[in-house]
């Protein structure tokens, strides 16, 4: 995927002078060697950094300002080998603005039942020394996330490869750019929101263009570029013969392909990480962007339609959690139902913009009427999404006085032949069932628009909620609809009191 650098995760050890020299020449050893063996084994999408053991306040304050000014550090894993007295944790915490993990391990797996003596006892000391250092986390208040369990355990590199991935995300957030073509569908209320808010909140501005900035981008590709752009549509794509050159439409895959050279630059030359359109919004665009957004979107660019500004930052936040792993990410609207009792599913799509990286099959470019907007019919790629596995569908709505994100697990399924819908598309079933699933969704507040992928689980999306300091509420196999009412309402308070007044 496009732009998304190559980040660092600091390994921050702490302990304290009372051991001497030679025992923290050791727990700076281990610490070494935790990271080695995890850059080497874990997989991690991005790199560990060892940072010299810390054991006073000055170092770690001034290690929590080296990393908030770092451009290439997205994180924080803090481990006590030993005994740390957490008052020296107090300047270095309260400064620190990257997202931080607990790392509750300990670096031998074993207990040494024969040998084990005061020294050992005196070094491998993480069963006590990260619980001071949780409880001033948590008299501080500070989001984070605990982690424990032995370093090598997959279990425990997965659970801290998740949240890895949501600090990549959160990092790609802070100062990022979102294009909006046009403003947001006239009267519709979910898809707007305070963009001031959103800003403080969330750390990403969106900046609003007249359709005409984008048409006057357009006008300046070359013929050249589009015959280029043409054969790579011919290799990739299943290209409808009216719309291969010297067929009937041929004119219509030149438009659309003149569209997205006109995006791409645009989005290019103003460091744009997604954008929105919207149909009202047209003027002098012959057709709706449909193929040339969802190519973008392949390319890594979050998308919403309609001027859903919100949604398309959230896609290009998931695409980044995604990124190298299976099953793609698109932008979804929950479209159409089947109701046949006990076995209900939805039909998910869009009018058109639907992202082949969740595709199973070659994608087709197809032209229709698009039966709403009054242009010329518009570009698609038509396509079944990949069926048979979990996936999730997220939405970030505004409560007004605050955000909220949803991820609600469902289970996918082949969609049945469709031989007149054209438009990609995707089946599932909501978890826990159809009706609560629906119902609580509703209750939440939730979109018609999501994020949608297989890729990801809760917990990557539950991490990057902490990370924003916003409310997580997840609606998977546990959920009951009695409890999630409770938990709508007791968030409610939290939030009225953890965000009352304004603080961030
Ligand atoms: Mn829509």
């Amino acid at each position: 995927m496009k732009s998304i650098p190559q980040l660092e995760i600091w390994f921050v050890t702490g302990s304290q002078h009372l051991y001497g020299e030679e025992t923290l020449r050791q727990v700076a050893d281990h610490s070494q060697q935790i990271v080695d063996g995890l850059n080497s084994s874990a997989k991690f999408p991005h790199k560990l950094v060892y940072k010299p053991v810390v054991v006073s306040p000055e170092a770690i304050r001034n290690l929590a300002l080296e990393a908030n000014n770092t451009p290439s550090c997205a994180g924080w894993i803090c481990w006590m080998h030993t005994f740390s007295p957490a008052k020296m944790w107090i300047g270095g915490l309260t400064s620190l603005k990257i997202p931080m993990l607990h790392l509750h391990t300990q670096f031998n797996r074993d207990l040494p039942w024969d040998s084990i003596d005061m020294d050992f006892m005196n070094l491998n000391q993480s069963a006590h020394g990260d619980r001071e250092f949780g409880f001033i986390n948590s008299r501080l208040r500070k989001e984070r996330k605990v982690v424990a369990g032995h370093w090598q355990d997959t279990k425990v590199q997965s659970r801290v490869d998740a949240w890895m991935r949501a600090a990549a995300a959160w990092k790609d957030w802070q100062g990022g750019r979102f294009a909006r073509f046009g403003d947001n569908m006239r009267q519709v209320a979910v898809t707007d929101g305070d963009k001031v808010a959103a800003e403080i909140r969330f750390g990403f501005t969106v900046d609003g263009y007249g359709i005409g900035d984008l048409v006057d981008s357009m006008n300046t590709v070359s013929e050249q570029s589009i015959d280029e752009l043409i054969q790579v549509y011919l290799e990739e794509y299943e290209v409808a013969d009216e719309l291969k050159p010297g067929g009937a439409r041929a004119e219509s895959l030149r438009e659309s392909a003149r569209i997205e050279l006109g995006l791409r630059t645009f989005l290019e030359a103003g460091n744009y990480k997604g954008f929105t359109t919207t149909f009202e919004d047209l003027h002098a665009m012959p057709q709706l962007p449909g193929f040339a957004v969802q190519r973008l979107m392949a390319d890594g660019y979050g998308f919403a339609g309609e001027g859903d500004w919100k949604t398309a930052a959230l896609v290009r936040a998931m695409k980044v959690m995604a990124e190298g792993l299976e099953g793609g990410v698109s932008f979804m609207e929950d479209y159409t139902y089947h109701l046949a009792e006990g076995d209900e599913k939805v039909l998910g799509s869009h009018m058109l913009e639907i992202c082949p990286s969740i595709s199973a099959e070659k994608p087709r470019v197809e032209i229709h009427p698009l039966s709403i907007g009054g242009k010329a019919d518009p570009l698609r790629l038509v396509f079944d999404a990949q069926g048979g596995s979990k996936a999730l569908n997220a939405s970030i709505v505004d409560l007004g006085d605050r955000f909220r994100l949803l991820v609600n697990t469902v289970e996918t399924s082949k969609p049945e032949p469709l031989p007149k819908l054209p438009v990609a598309r995707a089946v599932w079933k909501p978890y826990p069932d159809f009706h609560t699933g629906c119902e609580a969704w509703i209750l939440a507040g939730g979109a018609h628009h999501t994020g949608y992928t297989p890729a990801l689980s809760p917990e990557h999306l539950e991490d990057f909620a902490s990370m924003a300091e916003t409310e997580f509420f997840l609606i998977d196999e546990e959920t009951t609809l009695r409890g999630a009412k409770k938990e709508l309402k007791w968030n409610d308070l939290y939030f009225h009191l953890a965000h009352g007044l304004g603080h961030t």
